[in-house]
């Protein structure tokens, strides 16, 4: 077999906050979508960065001396600075960083070597009810990577799962469908045009893609990332959770309350946030909406950790 590549962010192990029982979540490189809260910036795009902690730096030099294509330099503050357009991505600049100031976030990672790498704590998943989940960035941005990966896992008995923001072509689920057990679908607004404004895209295609999964009978778990004053007022969320209701596969929906744990990440990556004084999310609101699903008939997780099995 040709076993696939893709850049790999993260493998986190012993994870209960991506599914049922204990699993393995895979953050693969790249995301379609642009969400202002989102915590995981380093995934946003299919290539790995650098990862910059400025204090840290001792500003020896190392780095750029190292840099082939002289794309580090010093600025007027005596900050060191990258430029994207020079950078080829070699690296040779954080393995010549001793201070651990200048690290790398992305490795490649053959469907091959990420499976045995995985399957190493296959015990904790059948004991459990666990598995694997792979989450990103978005995972069908590498549909056949994941599929590779489900295929070795479903042979040998392990329960696969993919999060996913649903922003992508239908044919991606029609070739995931035979090999993922559960679908962990995030709907972050109804309303479109908001949706655009904080996600950068229309949720069209999302809600058409989600309507077509569970005409196909899928195991899919509803995530609904509660953003204060985005989408956590009454309104928003009962116009969320009123299209839900419409499905017929979905009887579950996990809430997932904002939090600014991921938030110092943007200076490592050099990005802008814009939510840096958006207060984390309130335990009242978490609890209205949490009724409002309730009251709806769905089985409701905080935070993230599945119940069902099937
Ligand atoms: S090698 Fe590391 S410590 Fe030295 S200047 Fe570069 S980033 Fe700073
Ligand atoms: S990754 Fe390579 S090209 Fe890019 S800044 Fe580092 S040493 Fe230079």
């Amino acid at each position: 077999m040709n076993h696939l590549k893709a850049y790999v962010s993260n493998i986190q192990r012993f994870s209960v906050h991506d599914g049922q029982g204990i699993r393995t979540t895979i953050f693969l490189l790249g995301c379609p979508l642009r969400c202002k809260w989102c915590q995981n910036p380093e995934t946003l795009n299919s290539k790995p960065v650098i990862m910059m902690n400025q204090g840290l730096c001792a500003e020896c030099g190392a780095c750029m001396n190292a840099c082939p294509q002289r794309a580090i330099s010093l600025d007027e503050q005596g900050i060191m600075i990258t430029d994207n357009q020079q950078c080829n991505y070699c690296f040779e600049c954080t393995a010549a960083c001793y201070f651990n100031a200048r690290q790398v976030s992305g490795r490649q990672y053959t469907s091959d070597e990420l499976f045995h790498d995985v399957i190493k704590d296959k015990e904790f998943y059948l004991s459990s009810g666990g598995g694997v989940t792979i989450s990103g960035g978005e995972p069908t941005m590498h549909t056949d990577y994941c599929c590779q990966l489900f295929k070795m896992l479903k042979e040998q008995g392990i329960h696969a799962a993919i999060e996913t923001c649903g922003y992508t072509k239908w044919e991606s689920f029609e070739r995931l469908i035979p090999v993922a057990d559960l679908f962990l679908y995030d709907i972050k607004l109804f309303d479109e045009n908001k949706h655009k404004k904080w996600t950068g895209v229309s949720n069209e295609l999302i809600l058409e893609n989600l309507i077509k999964l569970d005409q196909a009978n899928q195991n899919i778990i509803i995530r609904i990332p509660l953003i204060p004053t985005v989408n956590d007022d009454e309104a928003e969320f009962m116009k969320i959770i009123g299209f839900v209701k419409k499905l017929q596969a979905v009887e579950e929906v996990h809430i997932l309350p904002f939090h600014q744990l991921g938030s110092s990440k943007y200076k490592l990556v050099g990005k802008l946030y814009d939510l840096e004084d958006l207060p984390e999310e309130n335990n009242d609101r978490v609890e209205k909406c949490k009724n409002i699903a309730l009251d709806a008939g769905f089985r409701v997780s905080i935070g993230g950790a599945g119940f069902k099995k099937r």
